[in-house]
């Protein structure tokens, strides 16, 4: 559009002076007449380098105006300064687990650890669209122990260790450890969020978490958000709003069914984002 005034204006004015003109002159001529506002007989040809200045003259002028006019309209569209910007919120994911560490596992043999992956990458790939800073800890089938480190338990704590570390790398992240669950009966299903006491607004954060996974996935799920301690490292010892994301039982074939499905997985990870986005739109 902007374009299209730069061109049409500027053209539009040329040719308007130069239509009146040779209106006016074959008129005027074929009266016989002098253009009056020339107050000189016999001067008619003079009329041409005349109205061609003005041509030249309003081009200027609307070339001006146009430029101005773009101008503003670029500058109130702009980015607000970044003074004026709140910083965009980080969003740390975690993927629960990777590498020889699988989870648990489904009657069917399916792992947690890849399910945790999938809905990670697809939640990420949602955020950054959005225009979030998406940190993760992992985003292959791997173990983020240090390099060196021998032995399948000291593996694991360094794995964790370097886990918390990512989710206290930004203050004011906003942090969602992936998981499936798995219990002894497999008539439970339904996803269920876990926080500590030890961040404030991680309560907050998980009941959000959990009202949408009833409003979006599972209308009939009544669980409720769960308070843990120490026993769930990341979440008590994140300084950052923590929650764990059970996202459903593996242990119940008919919801083990649906979470290894790249649907399934979309829509969890769809369920997610909408619950961090009303999240941080409430201005948490
Ligand atoms: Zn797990």
């Amino acid at each position: 559009m902007d374009l299209l005034l730069l061109f049409f204006l500027p053209l539009a004015s040329c040719l308007l002076p130069l239509a009146a003109y040779h209106t006016r002159a074959v008129h005027r001529m074929g009266q016989g007449g002098i253009p009056k506002f020339l107050q000189k007989p016999g001067d008619m040809m003079q009329t041409r380098p005349f109205l061609l200045r003005i041509g030249v003259v309003a081009c200027a002028v609307v070339l001006t105006l146009c430029g101005a006019f773009v101008t503003r309209t670029r500058t109130s569209r702009s980015i607000p300064a970044a003074s004026d910007a709140p910083p965009p919120r980080v969003i740390v994911l975690d993927a629960g687990h990777g590498g020889i560490d699988g989870g648990c596992s489904s009657a069917a043999g399916d792992v947690e650890k890849d399910i945790n992956l999938a809905i990670l990458l697809d939640l990420r790939e949602l955020l950054r669209a959005s225009g979030y800073t998406v940190v993760v800890t992992r985003d292959t089938d791997r173990s983020i122990h240090d390099e060196g480190v021998e032995g399948i338990a000291n593996q694991k704590g360094s794995d964790m260790d370097n886990r918390l570390a990512i989710f206290n790398s930004a203050e004011g992240a906003l942090c969602v450890s992936i998981h499936q669950n798995q219990f002894t009966d497999p008539q439970y299903s339904g996803a269920q969020m876990f926080y500590s006491d030890t961040n404030r607004e991680s309560a907050v954060l998980a009941e959000a978490l959990q009202q949408q996974f009833v409003a979006f996935l599972q209308p009939d799920n009544t669980r409720q958000t769960k308070l843990c301690g120490k026993e769930l490292f990341l979440c008590y010892y994140s300084k950052n709003p923590t929650v764990m994301c059970e996202c459903g039982f593996l242990s119940n074939p008919d919801e083990a069914a649906r979470l290894v499905t790249p649907e399934y997985q979309r829509q969890v990870a769809f369920t997610i984002y909408a619950a961090l986005v009303q999240y941080t739109a409430q201005g948490h």
